[in-house]
């Protein structure tokens, strides 16, 4: 790259967690690292511009990590997609299957404007169950979800096929 920085290396991999037989991708050695950090965050700035994003919105929590700096960069705003009970007035949620199991993400009712170009962010896209639960809550409150970004995706899960949206992934493993 241009930069110079391996981003793959300053991602850790962490075996059997949180249950046995699971590879974790841990972003945390990234995060704390002033340099990766920033050139991670200028590479994203880069993906994002071309999708003519006005609003941007974050998946509860790591996914926060990504949209607050880059709103700020790109000098948009940005809105939390989250965990059951945590957002205040009106909301709607979506309720999706995991591997073992299913969880719930929730959006306010007037996060977005009628038809306002959102990208949707977070740290990691597997199986795509997350990602496509928090693009459906965007468009049932009227956003037109023009991309999906994330740090890393690991493409031999597919999650990408399930979103009917592009993704923009700043690393991936096969
Ligand atoms: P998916 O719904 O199967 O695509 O899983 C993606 C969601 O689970 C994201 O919100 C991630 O934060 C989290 N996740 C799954 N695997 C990992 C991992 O290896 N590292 C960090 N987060 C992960």
């Amino acid at each position: 790259r241009a930069d110079g920085i391996d981003l793959k290396a300053h991602i850790r991999s962490v075996p059997d967690f949180p249950k046995p037989g699971i590879l974790f991708y841990d972003i945390s050695t990234l995060l704390r690292d002033a340099d990766a950090w920033q050139i991670a965050i200028a590479r994203m700035t880069r993906a994002l511009t071309p999708r003519r994003p006005e609003l941007l919105a974050g998946i509860e929590s790591r996914g926060f990590l990504l949209a607050a700096p880059l709103a700020s960069r790109l000098g948009l705003g940005f809105t939390m997609i989250r965990k059951p009970g945590k957002l205040p007035g009106p909301t709607v949620g979506l309720d999706y299957e995991l591997e073992y199991g299913s969880d719930r993400l929730e959006i306010q009712q007037d996060a977005v404007r009628p038809g306002q170009r959102v990208v949707v962010l977070d740290d990691l896209l597997a199986t795509g169950g997350t990602m496509a639960a928090a693009i459906s809550l965007l468009q049932q409150v009227g956003a037109e979800v023009v991309s999906a970004a994330v740090t890393i995706e690991l493409n031999f899960l597919g999650g990408r096929d399930k979103l009917g949206v592009p993704v923009d992934a700043l690393v991936s493993y096969d």
